[in-house]
């Protein structure tokens, strides 16, 4: 499933108009008082907002900038956070107030923060990536209990563990199949990645990369033909594409492996 990044772009730009505007009708609505306690003043109060406004409007057009073009204009551990911890929340709003609903925001959002991974490709570590999985992708009759060891998997491949188990051995990542939040928080401070590619549902995949920060996460959302958290799908050409991305090198995937 295609997704794309341009409704968490544009939403975003949307956030940054309004905030300009914001700081501008602000300072023209106390220009006044500003010029009446004196001359000083009012020069200070220019001058703080219009370096407030070319930091935040800088530092975003780089992060859009990195996302679009997926070259790294970023500097060394550029703060991405802003992506998740200050542009979703606001994004989130805005898209309320336009009818855009959560999910395709949540979609969008992943898709968004993927570009940015593949921009600061060549900053990323290869020592220890792991694949993160949610239990659903397992069949649900499975008699093998994977959440503890997915060597435990047969690989009989009535399910999308199987592949994932075999690109994990070919490629040697790390790799793991957690049942929530809090398993996956802890595979991640026993296991120390150096990067993830998580698969998951969009509102697990945008806590995850929240929760995963400053460990870079690429985000594949899983398929749901049987509804939410039961016998889940995943495009095993999205999985190779990610491993492609954090590896630094191609990984290929033959259907039918
Ligand atoms: S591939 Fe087969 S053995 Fe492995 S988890 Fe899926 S159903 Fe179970």
């Amino acid at each position: 499933m295609k997704i794309s990044k341009k409704i968490f772009l544009s939403l975003s730009l949307l956030s940054l108009v309004i905030l300009v505007g914001g700081v501008a009708v602000l300072f023209w609505l106390i220009v006044p008082r500003l010029q009446h306690l004196g001359a000083w003043l009012f020069y200070a109060a220019a001058i703080a907002a219009g370096l407030f406004l070319l930091v935040v409007t800088g530092g975003l057009f780089l992060l859009f900038l990195s996302a679009l073009t997926e070259k790294d204009f970023l500097f060394p551990h550029g703060k991405k956070q802003v992506t998740v911890k200050v542009l979703y929340p606001i994004n989130l709003i805005l898209g309320y107030l336009l009818g855009i609903g959560r999910e395709k925001i949540g979609e969008s959002f992943v898709a968004f923060n993927n570009a940015l991974v593949r921009a600061s490709r060549k900053r990323l570590d290869p020592a220890r990536i792991l694949i993160l999985l949610p239990h659903c992708l397992q069949l649900a009759d499975c008699p093998h209990r994977v959440t503890s060891d997915i060597r435990n998997c047969k690989r009989c491949g009535k399910c999308p563990l199987a592949g994932l188990a075999a690109i994990a051995d070919e490629t040697g990542v790390q790799i793991s199949v957690a049942t929530g939040g809090t398993l996956a928080r802890r595979v991640i401070v026993e296991l120390k990645p150096t990067s993830i590619l998580a698969v998951a549902c969009e509102r697990d995949l945008v806590s995850g990369i929240h929760d995963a920060y400053p460990i870079p996460v690429y985000g594949i959302l899983n398929q749901r033909p049987h509804g939410p958290c039961r016998n889940t799908l995943v495009d095993m050409g999205q999985v190779a594409l990610g491993l492609s991305v954090l590896l630094g090198r191609e990984v290929k995937w033959k259907q039918g492996k």
